[in-house]
């Protein structure tokens, strides 16, 4: 729409949604009269600001900051922050819309949000990481809150930025409440974060296998990606017998034809978080091939596991998948598949997971967090673990019983709008025009 003109991203993940909630508006009439759609899709604020900060040789720089506050009908708002060179207005509107429905999805009473910047903290110091996130929360706690919004990790946020972030926060406010999750677990973090939404995917992907009665073991698995998500969904695929042939990095992917297995991945989680390394340097410590600038879809799998960022899977590559044969394609990262791949994923009857359902573990375990937070209270890593598996049973259980078509398909990704939008609806409704 012209509203949103040169939105790209934004109207991508609008128009997703929009296709499977507008024929179940349209026999509602409560919803279309009240316009919830037309409200659903503006946000109930973003607020854009100047992050400057003094890099290491003493020269200004200047980034721009965002935070995104979509909906907040059935919670505070929450949703992670990344820091990108590719952050736009439009991204982190896709996200914060996207993040309303997962956090419907989960079940528990979180609203949704997102916010970031165009920062790169690609060879950056650790000295400037820590500026660049003190000048970033010296504007945006004001506008957060354990009780009104608590943003996360994403793309390029991890431990140490939440860290320095919590710290800002804390100075200024004076305060030291749950403001953030994905916090280290000594200062208030939840056991399970760090693993959360890979470890979810997995649980989802079960759930999808266990309908055909079939499993993991013996699976051949492509993951892209080499960071949180994709480290810990690998993790999860080895646990259960599955062989991991692929991982990636912005700069091309590796293919191990013998798989992935645990101490290797071990090696991967070092190199990625405690050296900044590139995945390359795997290939020449295990002798496998690394194919530059590449996406990993060409390798005949069992399995599709997109896990690094936005439209990084297309149609081209959906039908190759199709062709060597893969059953399933869960997604890790946000809207990864473009909508030419679901649509023939769809159409070839594979089973297809899109990120609102899949990758809702992380936000969940984030919702873990801030009742632990609440209470003062941190639970055991297997309580977490459990409550983790349930609530990706429950959504699984959600998508199967709006997503169930004639044929006995299960359109997971109409399950997972009109699940997620049932509740944020019913609660807008309740609360009047707002
Ligand atoms: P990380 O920063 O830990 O890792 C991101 C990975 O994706 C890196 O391997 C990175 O490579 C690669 N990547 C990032 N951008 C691009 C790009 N433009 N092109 C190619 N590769 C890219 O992020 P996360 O693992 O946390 O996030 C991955 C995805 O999962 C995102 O879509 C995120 O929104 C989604 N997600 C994350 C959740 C979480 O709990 N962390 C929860 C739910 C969804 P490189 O190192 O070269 O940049």
């Amino acid at each position: 729409s012209a509203r949103n003109h040169g939105e790209s991203e934004f109207l991508q993940a609008v128009a997703e949604v929009a296709e499977s909630i507008i024929p179940y508006i349209e026999a509602q009439p409560k919803y279309k009269d009240s316009k919830i759609l037309e409200r659903i899709v503006e946000p109930e604020r973003v607020v854009i600001f100047r992050v400057p900060w003094l890099d290491d040789k003493g020269q200004v720089q200047v980034n721009r900051g965002f935070r995104v506050q979509m909906n907040s009908s059935i919670g505070p708002y929450k949703g992670g922050l990344r820091f990108h060179p590719t952050v736009t207005l439009s991204v982190l509107k896709f996200l914060a819309f996207e993040q309303v429905f997962k956090n419907s999805l989960t079940g528990l009473p979180m609203g949704g949000g997102k916010g970031g910047s165009d920062f790169d903290p690609k060879g950056k110091s650790d000295n400037e990481i820590m500026k660049f996130c003190q000048s970033f929360m010296t504007e945006l706690y004001r506008h957060v809150g354990d009780d009104i919004d608590i943003p996360a990790g994403d793309i390029g946020v991890g431990k140490r930025e939440i860290g320095y972030l919590f710290g800002q926060y804390k100075r200024i406010t004076g305060t030291f409440n749950g403001v953030l999750t994905g916090k280290a677990f000594e200062w208030g973090g939840s056991l399970i974060r760090p693993e959360a939404t890979g470890y979810g995917l997995i649980y989802f992907v079960e759930e999808m296998l266990k309908v055909r009665e079939d499993s993991l073991l013996g699976k051949r698995v492509l993951i892209s990606g080499s960071g949180n998500v994709a480290q810990f969904a690998a993790e999860k695929c080895i646990e259960k017998g599955a062989k991991v042939l692929t991982m990636s990095d912005s700069e091309g992917f590796i293919y191990d034809p013998v798989g992935i297995d645990q101490e290797k991945l071990e090696y991967i989680k070092d190199l990625k978080d405690n050296q900044r390394g590139r995945i390359k340097e795997y290939a020449q410590r295990y002798s496998c091939e690394f194919f530059p600038g590449e996406k990993p879809w060409g390798i005949k799998c069992d399995i599709a596991l997109p896990n690094a960022t936005q439209n990084e899977l297309n149609l081209s590559d959906a039908e190759t998948l199709i062709q060597n044969g893969c059953i399933c394609v869960a997604e890790g990262a946000n809207m990864p598949c473009t909508p030419e791949a679901v649509a023939a994923f769809h159409e070839a009857k594979v089973l297809y997971a899109p990120g609102k359902a899949a990758n809702a573990g992380g936000v969940a375990v984030s919702g873990l967090e801030m009742s632990q937070n609440s209470q003062r209270y941190s639970w055991g890593r297997t309580k977490v673990d459990n409550k983790l598996k349930e609530i990706m049973s429950d959504i699984h259980h959600i998508c199967m019983k709006h997503g169930h078509e004639k044929d006995g398909h299960i359109n997971y990704e109409k399950g997972a709008n009109i699940g997620g939008f049932v509740k944020v609806a019913e609660a807008m409704l309740s609360q009047g025009i707002v």
